[in-house]
């Protein structure tokens, strides 16, 4: 697992280093505070950081209080951005008998203090105690953005990561579709075979999408048998293309009902794709998703296996 260090003492930086790394820690080491809110708040950070009190450049509390994480409190885009981001959990490095340092710097949203000099054994246990908080953090993270059925992102999730495409999009000129794919006749699927095999359905249909799109297109189950899709930098033919491909992955191949007596059933799934893309008077998530709803419907009315816009 990755930790930060910020420690300017070299002494103490290189004791601290040792120590972690024996204890089979990743420890990415930073001597001013600058540079450790540059490493907390940069691409893939560690999760796990120790922070000395006095630091050059910025202070352990003055960097918890810019940590981006501890803001999600606050109202709008950027804080709903923030909560996608997963906890980093902080410990801070105070010297022995400085009390109203430990107050403050769990004010300014620090998790944990160690006292200098540390005892090795303690500094081990409260890390421990940093990992057990990082785990629920990281459950609870994941019951809130994903749908516990398929692994996709919820309702609120996907609309939330519209919502910043949609900004992005706006923001710098390019080019943003939607998708909303309904199952059709899935009732029939509960009816004949059972709700356990209208979930392994919806399994594999969640896994058929996300391998029929590139990485960086986002999938969301939108409704029951519903999902939503967004593809940034899709448009035109592109984006046709990319929903005919998925459209393909559902009747190209039979789905199994679930286990019954030992034998399963093959199943011929369909779905009805409606497009939507963004254009410079429609930014607004309600409409687009309105508009690629009514797609979804005419794609229904015309015979349902079909992509409409
Ligand atoms: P259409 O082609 O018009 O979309 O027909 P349909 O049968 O797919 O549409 P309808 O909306 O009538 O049925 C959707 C069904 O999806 C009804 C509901 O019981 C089922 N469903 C919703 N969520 C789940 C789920 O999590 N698991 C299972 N097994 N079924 C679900
Ligand atoms: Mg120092
Ligand atoms: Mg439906
Ligand atoms: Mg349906």
């Amino acid at each position: 697992m990755k930790i930060l260090v910020a420690e300017d003492d070299a002494t103490s930086l290189f004791m601290l280093q040792s120590l972690l790394m024996k204890w089979g820690y990743d420890v990415i080491a930073a001597s001013d505070g600058q540079e450790a809110l540059r490493v907390l708040t940069g691409e893939n950070p560690p999760l796990l950081a120790i922070l000395d009190w006095m630091l050059p450049g910025e202070s352990g509390p003055e960097i918890c209080r810019k940590l981006a994480s501890r803001e999600r409190l606050r109202e709008g885009n950027a804080a709903r951005e923030e909560m996608m981001k997963p906890y980093q959990y902080v410990i801070i490095l105070t010297v022995k008998g400085e009390k109203e340092n430990v107050v403050a710097g769990l004010e300014a949203g620090a998790d944990d203090y160690i006292t200098k000099p540390f005892d090795a054994h303690e500094l081990k246990m409260r890390l421990m105690v940093g990992r057990r908080i990082l785990d629920l953090q990281e459950k609870l993270r994941n019951a809130a953005l994903f749908d516990a059925l398929t692994g996709l992102l919820n309702r609120r999730a996907v609309i939330e990561r519209l919502e910043q495409e949609l900004a992005r999009a706006s923001r710098e000129a390019t080019p943003l579709s939607v998708a909303l794919l309904d199952i059709d006749h899935f009732k029939d699927v509960n009816d004949t075979y059972g709700h356990a095999s209208g979930d392994a359905v919806l399994v594999e249909s969640a896994q058929r999408i996300r391998s029929s799109v590139r990485p960086y297109d986002i999938v969301g189950r939108y409704g029951g048998e519903e999902f939503l899709m967004v593809f940034p930098g899709a448009e035109g033919s592109a984006l046709d293309g990319i929903c005919e491909r998925i459209r393909n992955a559902f009747q190209g191949a039979p789905f199994y009902s679930a286990e019954n007596d030992g034998d399963r059933s093959t199943m011929d799934i369909t779905v009805s794709i409606g497009i939507s893309e963004y254009k410079k008077d429609n930014d607004n998530v309600d409409f687009i998703l309105a508009e690629a709803d009514r797609a979804m419907y005419r794609a229904k009315r015309s015979g349902r296996n079909r992509v409409s816009r």
